[in-house]
């Protein structure tokens, strides 16, 4: 099948043409002034991605034209429910967690009254969510801390974020983004298959993704890339089987078993409102 693309020239985008904060080096450059040769490479440089930067940029733009306001769909009503929320949500769905937690947040939506509620009537509400006793423990000990330690505010740093019992990078990622306000690319299993199916950030770990997809996306997309990346791979980029035919990117695509190649129409979507209920466990 015929496929399009841009104009622009394909060429892989590498880790040297990457958005750095890195000084120039000086050392190098005047090296290169006198015409020194260059260092043969060890082998480090490693291609973060498939796509010539024109490229990236298309495919973030299309996703800002079908979904301009994307929000994750775990309920929360303050930064400390948004924590308890996704320490409950892995390996569970957020339409399962949303379920037990309009009731538990209702009674307990800060640390001090969670500590009051106790762990076993925590149980109570949380029962239908995979992992529960180890979840309500976790719950139960980061309220304690953020007591203890942080005057019962949740911290906006991922290296404090990282200290709560249950948070790890990625939790502190979906904090730092959706309470703060703070650009962040948490890598779950949706935005890894997506880095790596379409050869967009390929990586052998979701830390490998995430650097690659924090460098690679244009700054202006950078803040809602994240939600982007999971609902298009929660509703379209499908794990078993990818939806390739409503793809709005199928033209662009690096995945060899695509089964399209004519992008979708821009046209808003519905799917990922906070009102629609999925289930999306893998
Ligand atoms: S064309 Fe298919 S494989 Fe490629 S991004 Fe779209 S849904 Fe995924």
């Amino acid at each position: 099948m015929k496929t399009s693309r841009p104009e622009s020239s394909p060429e892989t985008y590498e880790k040297s043409n990457a958005r750095s904060d890195a000084p120039a080096d000086k050392t190098v450059k005047a090296k290169a002034k006198t015409g020194a040769k260059k260092p043969a490479s060890r082998g480090r440089k490693r291609k973060l991605t498939a796509y010539s930067p024109e490229e990236i940029r298309e495919i973030f733009r299309r996703f800002s034209i079908i979904r301009p306001e994307p929000k994750g769909e775990l309920e929360h009503v303050n930064p400390f429910t948004l924590v308890v929320a996704v320490a409950l949500s892995a390996q569970a769905t957020d339409a399962g967690v949303n379920k037990a937690t309009r009731a538990l947040f209702a009674v307990a939506d800060t640390p001090e009254k969670m500590v009051a509620l106790g762990e076993e009537r925590l149980i109570s509400y949380i029962k239908t969510i995979g992992l529960f006793r180890n979840k309500a423990k976790n719950v139960i000990a980061l309220s304690e801390k953020l007591i203890r330690d942080f005057g019962g505010e949740v911290p906006r740093t991922r290296e404090e974020l990282v200290t709560l019992p249950g948070v790890g990078r990625k939790t502190a990622n979906v904090v730092m983004s959706m309470a703060f306000g703070i650009p962040t690319m948490a890598v779950d299993t949706h935005v890894f298959r997506i880095g790596n199916r379409l050869k967009l950030a390929p990586g052998k770990t979701p830390d490998e993704v995430e650097a690659a997809l924090m460098a690679i996306i244009p700054e202006e997309y950078l803040f809602h890339a994240h939600h982007w990346l999971i609902l298009h791979g929660r509703y379209c980029c499908k794990a078993r089987r990818p939806e390739c035919e409503t793809c709005v990117i199928a033209d662009l695509c690096r995945f060899e078993g695509k089964t399209n190649a004519i992008p979708a129409p821009l046209v808003e979507s519905a799917e990922g409102l906070p009102q629609t209920v999925t289930e999306h466990a893998e």
